[in-house]
């Protein structure tokens, strides 16, 4: 194995030590001329700290691999990772229940970069850094002698990524292993079914981290009037309608979600011409429905991530108290608000005083009824705070 020594700068290997996996370019004593995915030895007086992969275009300029000096970065290391992930999921989400789960969520399954999610047998792969690619087809082999069942493996385009060219399906799909996917995939989730449009649709094509937000979502619907926001294919909205919603109106910006939706409900046996589904600007229908006197019992608040780098955080705070204010102008006295921020950037801290801030402007108390995180196949390592990212709370206004 070729390793490059790399030296960091006084004082930081403390957290690497620890287990924190990212070091920035600005941590290293000399940035090397090496190219994407070259391996990487971290040293610090000259002793070795941790190994790890090279991404010349990213601020993270090294993620880490392993530890342990002895640990070789090669094909049985990939396997060892995906089988662990693997064996984890299986004891720890209930797999009679849902056909579908994230098999390896990056830092957290100590893959740092890589997120493969499996479709009923189709593994869905989003690669985030320039040093993964030559790691790819070791990633598909692992896959293949890993998974039980696999279908086919699906390739998504690359966030952050310079050296992709177009024919390798930025913005689409490509098949790299095994069957060609359908183009929406149907899967199941605790007896209801959704389809995903893995090929194109946003993310891997939908959001298993809600998987058990859905479900308690089906749980405090019944007899309510549900306005889903951010609705995205309808998670939420068919799990509130499945639990005896007495209405449910989708709301979400894109019109390809919103028709998926609408299949969503019809493949529930849920007669779409029944509930409310429209493709606009939340922010917009919440002004209108507030000027109609339209209210709710129970709103969910699902938006996408509002801090997309550290500058944005105080905006992304902001934002969320502003969106939960208005959402709280529509919701009725004893009504449920179910609150979401997917953003890592924002702490479940600050996302707490943002609704807390939205509640004292809206002249709404509230109650806290639920706090969640995300599930365990989106794992958490403790040392590595900023991977837990999806904060849900459920809330009543008393
Ligand atoms: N709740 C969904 C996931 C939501 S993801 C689920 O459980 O599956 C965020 C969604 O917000 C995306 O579908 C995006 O299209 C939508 N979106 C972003 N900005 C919006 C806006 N201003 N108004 C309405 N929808 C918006």
């Amino acid at each position: 194995m070729n390793v490059v020594k790399l030296e960091l700068a006084r004082g930081l290997g403390r957290h690497l030590r620890a287990g924190h996996p990212w070091v920035f370019r600005k941590a290293l004593e000399h940035v090397p001329k090496i190219p994407p995915g070259c391996v990487v030895d971290l040293t610090e007086n000259g002793k070795f700290v941790a190994r790890g992969y090279y991404d010349p275009h990213s601020a993270i300029a090294v993620r880490v691999l392993t530890r342990d000096p002895r640990e070789t970065v090669d094909a049985a290391f990939i396997t060892r990772r995906v089988r662990q992930a693997l064996a984890e999921r299986q004891s720890l989400i209930d797999l009679t229940d849902t056909d579908s789960y994230r098999l390896i969520h990056g830092e957290g399954d100590g893959l740092p970069g890589v997120v493969v999610d499996l479709y009923a047998g189709w593994a869905v792969m989003k690669l985030y850094s320039a040093g993964l690619t030559p790691y790819r087809p070791l990633i598909l082999e692992a896959l293949k002698a890993g998974v039980p069942g696999l279908k086919g493996i699906l390739g998504r385009d690359e966030v952050g990524r310079d050296d992709v060219d177009e024919d390798e399906g930025r913005g689409s799909g490509k098949m790299l292993f095994g069957q060609e996917a359908p183009e929406q995939i149907p899967i199941r989730e605790r007896g209801a079914t959704f389809l995903v449009d893995a090929w194109r649709g946003q993310k891997t094509g939908f959001f298993l981290d809600q998987r058990e937000n859905r479900y308690l979502i089906r749980r405090l619907a019944k007899g309510r009037d549900v306005l889903n926001c951010f609705s995205f294919s309808g998670g939420f909205s068919v799990n509130a309608a499945l639990g005896g919603a007495n209405s449910v109106f989708s709301v979400d910006l894109d019109p390809d979600a919103i028709a998926l939706a609408r299949e969503n409900f019809t493949r529930n046996g849920l007669p779409a011409e029944k509930y409310d589904f429209l493709a606009a600007d939340v922010f917009k229908i919440i002004q209108s429905f507030k000027e109609e006197g339209r209210t709710f019992d129970l709103i969910i608040l699902d938006p996408p991530a509002f801090a997309k780098s550290q500058r944005a955080v105080q905006a992304a705070i902001d934002g969320y108290a502003s969106l939960n204010r208005q959402a709280l102008g529509i919701l009725r006295p004893g009504g449920l608000l179910a609150t979401a921020s997917c953003s890592a950037r924002v702490s479940p801290g600050d996302f707490m005083g943002a609704v807390r801030e939205a509640s004292f402007k809206a002249g709404v108390d509230l109650a806290l009824v639920e706090e969640r995180y995300q599930p365990p196949d989106h794992p958490v390592r403790l040392q590595f705070p900023e991977g837990k990212y999806l904060k849900f709370y459920v809330l009543q206004s008393v």
